[in-house]
């Protein structure tokens, strides 16, 4: 049986998954982030770092981790000028997460999720890019993730329908499981998909309206204010009957650029609780999370 398939029958035993925490960000608090590419460039200059940060996670106590690649699709690699390295920027990112699966002898249970996205540092969330183009840069990015073997592929920082259903698309064409990580902002009226200042019109009940036929192996609230990410989970309960999960980061107060320390982790654990009651089945950490969030979710999940 597959790790994946595993995880799915722990979930339907009623059993809550733990993920790993921020990457980008615990690449950032190690003074390595890239001012143009975010996480991307990194993966190409410092995978040891990549592969610490997995192990670090996994001794934690997460049972999923994800690969440091939402950065090494085309679109962000462009706008460092190095959209030519996106087969060796993904490769290095699932050897780092296979490696770091081997250092700590969880080959036969971690999961590890290969992440895609489309976003770039400065694009508008209003902005949308065509279903065709955002197809064309899922194809080539999981062609790539796709060779070094993955259990399954997550869509992050998903802020656009159209963008959404390109990456559950390309995914299918590979015969990958697919989640889909949806980034959420309260406005004042509802909750949108976008981020920080930045959404269109589409909400996140257009989204669930969009998805529901689809063949998605799990829907995430991620890369979204804690305060908005429960009342988010409560819109997917009602929305979808598979299973959905929640990676958040720090409250809607903290800027982002005071990133570290955002959010301790007994404060996460609280709102983490009130998931769990929505129904949540996959809970992680997402900017600003650290191994010690990961550490204290799992003293919560087993009981000690
Ligand atoms: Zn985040």
């Amino acid at each position: 049986m597959s790790n994946f398939e595993k995880l799915q029958r722990r979930i339907a035993a009623g059993e809550t998954i733990l993920m790993d925490g921020g990457m980008g960000s615990e690449i950032e608090r190690r003074g390595m982030i890239s001012s143009t590419t975010w996480s991307g460039g990194p993966m190409l200059t410092h995978p040891e770092l990549v592969k610490d940060i997995h192990q670090e996670y996994i001794e934690a106590g997460a049972e999923i981790i994800i690969t440091n690649t939402f950065a090494t699709g085309r679109d962000m690699l462009e706008v460092g000028g190095i959209e030519h390295k996106v087969a060796e920027a993904n490769k290095l990112g699932m050897e780092a997460a296979v490696q770091a699966r081997k250092t700590t002898g969880t080959e036969d249970s971690v999961v590890i999720a290969a992440s895609v996205s489309t976003m770039r540092p400065k694009a508008h969330a209003e902005v949308p890019v065509p279903y065709e183009k955002a197809l064309d840069t899922y194809r080539e990015q999981l062609g790539e993730l796709a060779k070094g073997g993955p259990d399954v592929v997550v869509g992050e920082m998903l802020v656009r329908i159209s963008d959404t259903l390109a990456v559950i698309d390309a995914a299918a064409e590979l015969e990958l499981p697919v989640w889909v990580g949806l980034s959420l902002v309260w406005d004042g009226k509802g909750l949108y998909l976008g981020i920080q200042d930045r959404h269109g019109n589409e909400s996140l009940q257009d989204a669930m309206d969009a998805i529901k036929d689809k063949d998605v192996a799990a829907v995430f609230i991620m890369h979204t204010p804690v305060d908005d990410t429960g009342p988010g989970l409560e819109i997917v309960s009602k929305n979808w009957a598979g299973t959905f999960g929640a990676y958040a980061h720090f409250p809607r107060s903290v800027s982002p650029s005071s990133l570290p320390d955002a959010i301790e982790p007994q404060q996460y654990l609280n709102y983490a609780k009130v998931w769990k009651e929505s129904g949540a089945r996959i809970i992680g950490g997402c900017c600003g999370t650290r191994p010690d969030h990961i550490r204290t979710l799992r003293d919560w999940l087993s009981g000690s």
